[in-house]
């Protein structure tokens, strides 16, 4: 069993590693021969991280013995019966590959992504045999994340649905079905929400960031504050994603201190500073966050939109309540699944909370959506 990972950087290396450990041949493609060294590298420390651990079942150096480099893109491809391509988010290059992929492939290979916002269909377009390929969305770090999004394009079919669901599997990973390519799938429609409206409620002068924070860590238990892992992951990195959803229908107006958070450069820790500072570029510190500082912040106005946006998944059918729970759990690592959150607050809160939004902000995406509406007015539950 061959595979090719194509684009050896922060992602391709994770899931390089996690095919060599599930005991695939990795053949790992780079343009760069800098990246290439400094993926094994780094998969070779990994490995020594489980092996300390007590996490591999077999030694560094034979899962190592799968796992080569190749700067020639047909050569990777080349027996290979999976593709793993995890080069950067930009549309031409992603074409530009699959279009090799699908010439140069054995014919059956599965052919997965891993982008964050591109809609599969749209990389499918230029492969002849467009069934074969899917979105595998795997979270940073790979290597420790548990969810993949299996991502259903329009043409893929349901023999490769379940070959992409079953190598998850056997990576140790927890595959979610998205059933439809809409932009961001599941985790980054629901995340977009919270961060977007994290960020409203503080222009808007209805609360803090270290507050907003303070709410999501401390009475909700998620494992960071929205600003938090804003300037962990990199501004720039959400706001990427966001725009790229943005372009392609997710109705957002994009909160103005992102926007000028990016205009400066000031990114997150990797900068030196983001919404907070830190006492060197690149050096990651936790911002001290007050326990009480989030005691007053109207919990549903916080989370309304990222319930409203679930509840769309479902009644678009996008996916199930429970494996948008399952996926928001896992993905974001929040203690309850997004739809779990609405109904202990009430879907009558949440509702009036989008309402309040509406009117604070006038932005046309807070509408609470028909089904929100139903299920306040019928008084069920969503399960
Ligand atoms: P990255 O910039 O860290 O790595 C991309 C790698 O691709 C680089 O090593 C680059 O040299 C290489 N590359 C560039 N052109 C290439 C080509 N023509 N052929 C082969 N390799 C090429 O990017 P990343 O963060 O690993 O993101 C990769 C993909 O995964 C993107 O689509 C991104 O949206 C998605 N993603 C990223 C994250 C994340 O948190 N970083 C999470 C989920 C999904």
């Amino acid at each position: 069993m061959k595979a090719a990972v194509i684009g050896a950087g922060t992602m391709g290396h994770g899931i390089a590693q996690l095919a060599a450990m599930a005991g695939y041949n990795v053949t790992l493609n780079d343009v760069s021969d800098d990246m290439l060294n400094a993926a094994i590298e780094k998969i070779r420390w990994s490995l020594g991280k489980m092996n300390e651990g007590g996490k591999l079942k077999e030694s560094i150096d034979s899962i190592m013995s799968r796992l080569s480099t190749e700067k020639s893109l047909d050569d990777a491809l080349s027996a290979a019966s999976v593709m793993f391509e995890a080069a950067p988010e930009m549309l031409d290059l992603k074409l530009k590959l699959f279009k090799i992929a699908g010439a140069m492939a054995p014919d059956d290979a599965l052919l997965a992504t891993n982008t964050s916002s591109i809609p599969v269909s749209e990389i499918a377009k230029v492969v002849p045999k467009p069934e074969r390929v899917i979105g595998m969305h795997f979270f940073n770090p790979p290597q420790l994340m548990p969810l993949v999004e299996i991502v259903r394009g329009q043409k893929t079919s349901d023999g490769y649905v379940k070959a992409a669901v079953d190598i998850s599997k056997k990576f140790g990973k927890e595959p979610v079905l998205v059933n439809r390519d809409v932009p961001g799938f599941i985790v980054n429609r629901v995340l977009a929400r919270l961060l977007n409206t994290s960020c409203a409620l503080v222009t808007f002068g209805v609360a803090t960031i270290e507050s907003v924070d303070s709410a999501l860590k401390y009475r909700l238990g998620f494992p960071m504050g929205a600003f938090e892992l804003a300037d962990y992951s990199g501004i720039d990195v959400f706001y990427l994603v966001f725009q790229a959803m943005k372009e392609r229908g997710f109705v957002m107006h994009q909160c103005s201190l992102f926007e000028e958070k990016y205009g400066r450069g000031e990114l997150g820790f990797k900068t030196g500073s983001g919404f907070y500072t830190y006492p060197a570029a690149g050096k990651y510190y936790r911002a001290s966050i007050s326990r009480d500082a989030g005691a007053q912040v109207d919990l549903a106005m916080l989370v309304a939109p990222a319930v409203n946006e679930a509840i769309w998944l479902v009644r678009e059918g996008v996916s199930e309540p429970q494996n948008v729970d399952k996926a928001t759990k896992l993905g974001l690592g929040y203690p309850q699944g997004i739809l779990e959150i609405g109904n202990e607050i009430g879907m009558q809160r949440i509702m009036r909370a989008i309402y309040k939004l509406r009117e604070m902000t006038s932005w046309d995406e807070y509408e609470p959506d028909t089904l929100l509406q139903e299920i306040v007015l019928s008084g069920t539950k969503l399960t």
